[in-house]
């Protein structure tokens, strides 16, 4: 028995095919372009979206019948996408009216502060103990507003009732499937869910002046949502859909109480498992849906630090510094140098998320001197990301009853190929690092999601299956880690209220 899963991230689109201990027998990936029309927007094509996936399936099933195997051996596929990432079409034409607004995209900024000033605490922590989110560019609410806005074709749809809304998932699933819907764990990153009610919320819809019927169906994260219309999957289920940071948690078998894991990918998300318990943090963190495995199944929540920063900088590196052709080589060049020289880069290219949410934020690099190298800059990169990771656990462990504690931080996504990246990170954080043997986190994650959708394997068959990890142990003292801390903390304080 086989399963598919479709993995559509900031970075690329892929297509993997698992048996069923996670080994991969087949898979193709291609990265996927970001458009940056002005400083702060980003954008991608919704229609390379899709077809990057649908070459992705397409190349992959050629793999498999060279090896032998019929594409008709994928029992089911799940889909674990990027979050809050926006598309908008039309229904009867079936075109995207917009490029998608990408998570990254701080035009909104402004936005975000009327809609603040617009309620009756002027806080932008008002709704969080409904949405568990706070007011901010980051969360989908706020870009479909701004497009309802600001393009006419999307108003003009609207106003004859065809307009179509959705995150990627939804985007993906319509063009696959033909079915408008979406999962709880999506749902729970637009700022228009109610997290106890388990649906949109008319209050939040009304506040943000969202039209509901563009909205579409939320579905658990684990059950069959329809078929694919053609191509060589025509037929298969589709029977597991999650976000794919929610995807890694499930993938790293994250599944009780405490559980923590981290992707590092584009950016940067530690997801912490609170059981049926949604926990309202003090510090900075957001309250999201971790999974719902079934539509009679109750949703499990999680605490989530999310970052801004992450393995974007390595790309920036590559692509606007051009000091590496490809991100892997930014280990090799950084490992030339003993430390970074008293450097420190604070790469919030887009605002910061947690803990400061701060959106006029924008990117430094200090402590420069003659004696400054390519190499400096490049290990500082990669220190940034982790003493942001740092931070998002301190944000944790503050916020969980019983003084739980991570001893033990479960990593995945395209950093983790980097060892150093891992070695500095378990140095920095003081803590343990494990990394699964499997570094397609996500795309296992939306796999099993399939399967129990599709009931060919129980949740507890799953859970009782143990991920093969590689430890990573720290050497230093305390002493210096807080050093260290407390400077990345002045640093980010000098990014942070510029783009006013
Ligand atoms: P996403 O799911 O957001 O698309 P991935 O988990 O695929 O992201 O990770 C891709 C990111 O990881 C890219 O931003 C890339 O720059 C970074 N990356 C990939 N390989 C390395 C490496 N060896 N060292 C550091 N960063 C890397």
């Amino acid at each position: 028995m086989l399963l598919g899963a479709i993995d559509q991230g900031t970075s690329s689109s892929r297509f993997l095919v698992f048996d069923l201990d996670g080994e991969i027998v087949a898979s193709n990936q291609i990265e996927v372009r970001q458009i940056f029309p002005h400083p702060g927007w980003v954008e991608m094509d919704p229609n390379e979206l899709i077809n990057t996936v649908l070459e992705c399936i397409a190349k992959t099933c050629e793999k498999l019948k060279n090896f032998g195997i019929s594409p008709s051996e994928i029992q089911s596929v799940g889909i674990a996408n990027q979050r809050e990432t926006i598309v908008i079409w039309d229904r009867d034409s079936g075109h995207p009216l917009y490029n998608a607004i990408v998570w990254l995209d701080t035009r909104t900024s402004q936005l975000a502060q009327e809609y603040i000033d617009r309620t009756e605490t002027k806080s932008s922590d008002h709704f969080k103990p409904l949405a568990g989110l706070p007011i901010h560019p980051y969360f989908s609410a706020l870009k479909l507003r701004w497009l309802l806005d600001n393009v006419r074709a999307v108003r003009e749809s609207c106003e004859r009732g065809s307009l179509m809304f959705g995150t990627v998932d939804s985007w993906l699933m319509w063009k696959l499937t033909g079915v408008h819907c979406t999962d709880v764990t999506n749902a729970s990153r637009t700022l228009l869910f109610d997290l106890a009610a388990r649906k949109w919320s008319t209050e939040l819809c009304a506040f943000f002046q969202i039209p509901m019927e563009i909205l579409p169906d939320i579905r658990s994260s684990a059950e069959i949502y329809g078929k694919f219309i053609d191509g060589p999957l025509e037929g298969t289920t589709i029977s597991g859909c999650l976000g794919d940071q929610n995807a890694a948690l499930l993938g790293q078998g994250c599944w009780n109480l405490g559980d923590t894991k981290t992707t590092f990918g584009t950016g940067t998300f530690m997801l912490c498992n609170t059981g049926e318990k949604a926990i309202l943090s003090k510090n900075g963190l957001l309250t999201t849906v971790a999974f719902q495995l079934g539509s009679e199944t109750p949703m499990c929540f999680a605490l989530e630090g999310s970052g801004s920063i992450g393995g974007n900088v390595v790309r920036f590196l590559r692509d606007n510094f051009k000091f590496i052709k490809e991100a892997s080589e930014i280990e090799e060049i950084s490992r030339t140098v003993e430390n970074t020289n008293g450097v420190l880069f604070v790469p919030c290219f887009t605002g910061l998320y947690t803990p400061q949410w701060d959106p006029t934020a924008r990117g430094l690099i200090v402590g420069l001197t003659h004696c400054t190298t390519m190499a400096h800059i490049c290990l500082a990169a990669l220190r940034a990301v982790a003493f942001q990771c740092t931070e998002m656990i301190e944000a944790i462990e503050n916020d969980m009853e019983n003084s739980t504690k991570i001893k033990t931080l479960k990593a995945d996504g395209g950093m983790t190929t980097n060892r150093l990246f891992v070695e500095l990170q378990a140095e920095i954080a003081g803590r343990n690092i494990e990394t699964p043997r499997n570094t397609e986190i996500s795309a296992w994650g939306a796999a099993i999601a399939a399967a129990i959708g599709a009931r060919l394997i129980s949740v507890a068959d799953f859970g009782s299956r143990q991920t093969k990890f590689a430890r990573f142990e720290p050497n230093g003292g305390n002493v210096q880690r807080e050093v260290e801390m407390t400077k990345w903390k002045d640093a980010v304080k000098r990014a942070q209220n510029w783009q006013k």
